[in-house]
């Protein structure tokens, strides 16, 4: 077989229609319709394949030779075209993506969320009075958020429909108070703690309700603690917030485990104490509820009631962040829309 074989010329022939039919084809689908034509099984190559029956025996070997030659160079002819119209396919989607004259996107820049930079602000007020901060978990035993803290077992707050319980024994806390209890319990008097934590109530979601919210929680004990010091604090921590104009009072009112015991308002900070849509028109926000420790829960930490005292409060965070915001409804805080948590950043 020379090169001025027929059947080189053949293939010859082949590789330059080859050629020109991959010029041709601009995407993958039209190359694999070329190489079927070409190189399937009832392509040109195969149809030369079988001419070399017809050769004389002692020429066959060669003639395949030059057809598995003949097939990888065309092989090689087809990826070479792949990579062509990859590298143009790119260059296309590059050309039609980048305007470098166009201007970037700046990046997201994140903020504190509203509820923990309240948090902050109310315990950045008693720590510099010389509270100090502790956290506790959120699961309690019923001892701790009940018991302990004058909750008796037939007591309303205790029932399921309130509370979520995790055992019959263990609670996800109603409040920040069973920390009252945990530092009591292992730490003689003077003390004087604030807590921030989430709590969990089965309260129906709406509005101004959510069954996971926050509370900061204060406990001051020492001889001589009095009401007066307490409502002192609670208007320092309004006036640090809101702003000097705050004033607070107490209304009388019950928990088990303060004696007396109040729930706090302040000034609505929207109307001045005017009245508006904010405060129902009352001039009034409700912050929590506070009180003087109750005698009996001294004692079952083991402080003599007769030498100290204590107060303690309970304030919602949500609450007073709300109220700071301006705003009408307590799920944004827990939605996470971007758009609304950067208007209170
Ligand atoms: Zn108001």
């Amino acid at each position: 077989m020379t090169p001025d074989s027929p059947l080189t010329e053949q293939l010859g022939d082949i590789e330059r229609a080859l050629r020109a039919e991959l010029s041709q084809a601009q995407n993958e689908d039209a190359l694999e319709d070329v190489r079927v034509r070409f190189l399937g099984r009832s392509g040109e190559i195969t149809a030369v394949r079988r001419t070399i029956g017809k050769l004389p025996a002692g020429e066959r070997p060669g003639a395949g030779r030059i057809i598995n030659d003949a097939v990888a160079e065309y092989e090689t002819l087809f990826e070479r075209r792949r990579e062509e119209l990859a590298r143009e396919a790119l260059e296309e989607r590059l050309r039609q993506a980048i305007d470098v004259t166009f201007p970037g996107i700046p990046p997201l820049v994140g903020s504190i969320h509203p509820i923990r930079r309240t948090m902050d602000d109310l315990l950045a007020y008693f720590e510099r009075r010389g509270f100090a901060v502790v956290v506790g978990p959120e699961i309690e035993s019923d001892y701790n958020n009940f018991d302990a803290l004058n909750i008796p077992p037939d007591h309303p707050a205790r029932e399921g429909l309130d509370s979520f319980y995790l055992r019959p024994d263990l609670v996800l806390r109603t409040h920040t108070s069973p920390m009252q209890i945990r530092v009591m319990q292992r730490n003689p008097p003077p003390l004087a703690i604030v807590v921030p934590g989430r709590v969990y109530r089965r309260d129906a979601l709406d509005a101004r309700h959510l069954y996971a919210f926050h509370q900061i929680e204060g406990l001051l004990v020492a001889p001589g603690v009095h009401l007066g010091h307490l409502k002192g604090a609670l208007t320092g921590m309004c006036r640090e917030v809101f702003g000097p104009q705050q004033s607070v009072r107490f209304r009388p009112s019950f928990f088990p485990f303060t004696e007396p015991s109040a729930e706090v308002d302040t000034t609505c900070p929207a109307c001045g104490g005017a009245g508006c849509r904010t405060c129902g028109g009352s001039g009034w926000i409700e912050l929590g509820g506070a009180g003087m420790v109750h005698p009996s829960v001294l004692r079952e930490v083991g402080y003599d009631p007769d030498v100290v005292n204590g107060w303690a409060f309970g304030v919602g965070i949500e609450r007073v962040a709300f109220t700071r915001h301006g705003m009408d409804d307590i799920r944004a805080f827990v939605e996470n829309d971007p758009a609304v948590l950067e208007q209170l950043a």
